[in-house]
């Protein structure tokens, strides 16, 4: 790993060592990355990545955090997290320019100012610009893949891609067009609608949000996607395993399919319940779940 330390210190981009991912992860789970970088542009990103790989460390991509779950043994080689590739969107008649970094509640809320919608849905999201196109994150019976309509993607050698893109280039909680390679900016296409109407929505989606997931806890979201035609949370429920607890993580009360850290939940703690979800799911209701969250282990 010096030599990391020495590509990196030549391309100039912010970063530090043996960082703990726990407190990056809204799960709060996760040991420690060799290097963590976080770049503010990317061009200086660029040249690391291209340096990086050539070496052959490993490289992985963070956003917001969450939907992920880290083990606790971490990451050995280079975490690039996009926090710091932030700013203002820029509007151009309906169409909006956002930077990786941006989290979608902060993108929303400059959009009901503009009086632009299409993203309401993702207020509650906590997700971040580039992770959430990656993860075609969607509430509301809506998903990214409504709005995106151009991305910006790095590679890990360095090359930067401008991509149309359509609805259907995107599947259920994914967008197989990033690939391995970095989202470092989209474009999204919106309607105008008055901006008092916009917050009538967040409203009732917020009042939504309250009702039906754990308020004021850690968690990753939902762990399981929604089977075809099935509901994860309602069929973790039917099998009795709401409140089930290991070590200091739960499957929380209120949503089946959240599993909540009590404080100082260990990676073992939270997949020993989501084993136990998949297990008892599959011997009742002969239903295979599929992982939403994105596991580094
Ligand atoms: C309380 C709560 C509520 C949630 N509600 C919802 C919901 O309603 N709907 C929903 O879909 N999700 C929901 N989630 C899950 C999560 O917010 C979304 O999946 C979000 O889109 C993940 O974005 P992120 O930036 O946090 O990605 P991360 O968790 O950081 O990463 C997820 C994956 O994307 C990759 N990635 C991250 N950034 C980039 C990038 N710039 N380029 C390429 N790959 C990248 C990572 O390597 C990883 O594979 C919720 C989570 C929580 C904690």
């Amino acid at each position: 790993m010096e030599k990391a330390g020495e590509i990196l210190d030549a391309s100039r981009v912010p970063y530090e060592k043996s960082f703990p991912l726990a407190r990056l992860t809204t799960l709060g789970v996760g040991g420690p990355a060799d290097f963590l970088l976080r770049p503010a542009a990317v061009p200086p990103l660029a040249q690391a990545l291209e340096g990086l790989i050539g070496e052959g460390i490993p490289v992985a991509f963070l956003g917001a955090g969450s939907n992920l779950v880290v083990s606790d043994a971490g990451f050995r080689g280079v975490v690039v997290c996009f926090s710091d590739l932030v700013g203002e969107p820029h509007v151009e008649e309906h169409r909006v320019r956002a930077p990786a970094g941006l989290r979608l509640p902060s993108l929303v809320t400059r959009l009901t100012r503009f009086a632009l919608s299409g993203l309401e849905w993702a207020e509650g999201v906590p997700g971040s610009v580039g992770g959430s196109v990656r993860m075609n994150a969607g509430a509301f019976g809506d998903s990214m893949q409504s709005s995106v309509r151009e991305v910006t993607l790095l590679d890990r050698l360095g090359r930067v891609e401008r991509l149309k893109v359509e609805a259907t280039d995107f599947i259920y909680r994914g967008a197989p067009f990033v690939g391995e390679r970095a989202v470092v900016e989209a474009v999204f296409q919106m309607t105008p609608r008055a901006s008092k109407e916009i917050e009538e929505t967040l409203v009732a989606y917020r009042d939504h949000r309250k009702r039906t997931q754990p308020q004021g806890v850690r968690s990753s979201g939902c762990i399981w996607k929604n089977p075809p035609g099935s509901n994860a949370g309602r069929l973790i429920q039917e099998a009795g395993l709401k409140g089930s607890t290991r070590g200091a993580a739960r499957i929380s009360e209120v949503h089946g399919n959240f599993i909540v850290n009590l404080g100082g939940a260990s990676f073992a703690d939270v997949m020993g319940l989501a084993d136990l979800i998949r297990e008892k799911v599959l011997k009742d209701f002969g239903v295979t779940l599929e992982k939403e969250v994105v596991v580094w282990a």
